[in-house]
């Protein structure tokens, strides 16, 4: 049976795993993100101490931002992101000159919305658009087609403008290079910089849920218009926040005004596949990739 070597590379671990076609993941790992001359050998030395050999493909899904363009000389690397060190790494040649196999790579958030559409919470439905909301916001979406929306890169969901709440015109928003983008006004950080706590760690009656989930509801209207999902699966740590999926419902619903063809009432879940998001996100790119 082929079998996958699996990482889902995050801002704070990388974790590994390793899986056949079947979605069992037979072994899993940690490791630390320091830098990558630390993180990226450690993977490896990982990988060869479990006996990986003839992988049919690994896939690697990753924070990012990424070059995705296949056709330029830094496809794979990540590109401006803040975080130190990490800019300029290129993920793929490492894993791709120790295993010698095919080496798929996008963004976590995309390797979700394909894991979500192909075996989770989008399993019998056409279309799917995957929306993480934690310390940032970013999206992926599976058309009716199968494949992930993309342009010159992966989309940047997280930074569309969304008009103000009438109780919310003080706080500049966080994002470094818009100010009050969705992910500005509403990613974990602005919570915390407005109100000094989580969602989740507010009084019941606090108008904070309330404005939080407006603003998801004004972004969901927008991707409904632009790409008529069939699903919308929304994770990430702000949606830990108890009664916020039913407020965004609401939301989207009257942003919407009965215009759409989804009704968010029905199309709006959270994701169906847990810790496993992640590494099962990687396993798919993986798949699709020893597929060619
Ligand atoms: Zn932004």
């Amino acid at each position: 049976m082929a079998h996958y070597g699996l990482i889902e590379a995050g801002g704070t671990k990388f974790v590994l795993g390793i899986a056949d076609e079947t979605r069992n993941i037979a072994a899993r790992h940690q490791v630390p993100t320091t830098t990558p001359q630390e993180t990226l050998p450690a993977c490896i030395d990982w990988f060869r101490q479990q006996g990986l050999s003839n992988p049919a493909a690994m896939g690697i899904a990753s924070f990012g931002p990424l070059d995705l363009d296949r056709a330029s000389p830094s496809w794979g690397h990540i590109t401006r992101t803040p975080k130190p060190h990490w800019a300029g790494t290129d993920l793929v040649t490492p894993f791709a000159e120790a295993f010698g196999c095919p080496v798929a790579i996008d963004t976590d958030v995309n390797g979700a919305a394909l894991s979500e559409h192909r075996w989770g919470a989008g399993v019998g439905f056409s279309s799917l658009l995957y929306l993480t909301i934690g310390t940032g916001i970013g999206g992926g979406f599976v058309g009716a087609d199968g494949r992930l929306l993309r342009g010159l890169s992966h989309p940047e969901m997280g930074h569309i403008r969304v008009p103000r709440h009438a109780q919310d015109h003080n706080y500049a928003g966080f994002c470094p290079f818009h100010g009050d983008c969705l992910e500005g006004l509403t990613a974990g950080p602005a919570v915390k910089g407005r109100w000094g706590a989580s969602l989740s760690d507010l009084p019941a009656d606090h108008p904070a849920p309330g404005i939080i989930a407006w603003y998801l509801g004004q972004a969901i209207c927008t991707f409904q218009a632009i790409m008529e999902p069939a699903r919308i699966v929304l994770g990430g740590g702000v949606m830990h926040a108890p009664g916020i999926l039913d407020k965004i419902r609401k939301a989207a619903s009257e942003a919407g005004a009965g215009y759409f063809v989804g009704n968010p009432q029905d199309l709006v879940v959270p994701p169906a596949l847990g810790d496993n998001a992640g590494l099962l996100g990687a396993l798919a790119l993986a798949m699709d990739e020893a597929d060619g």
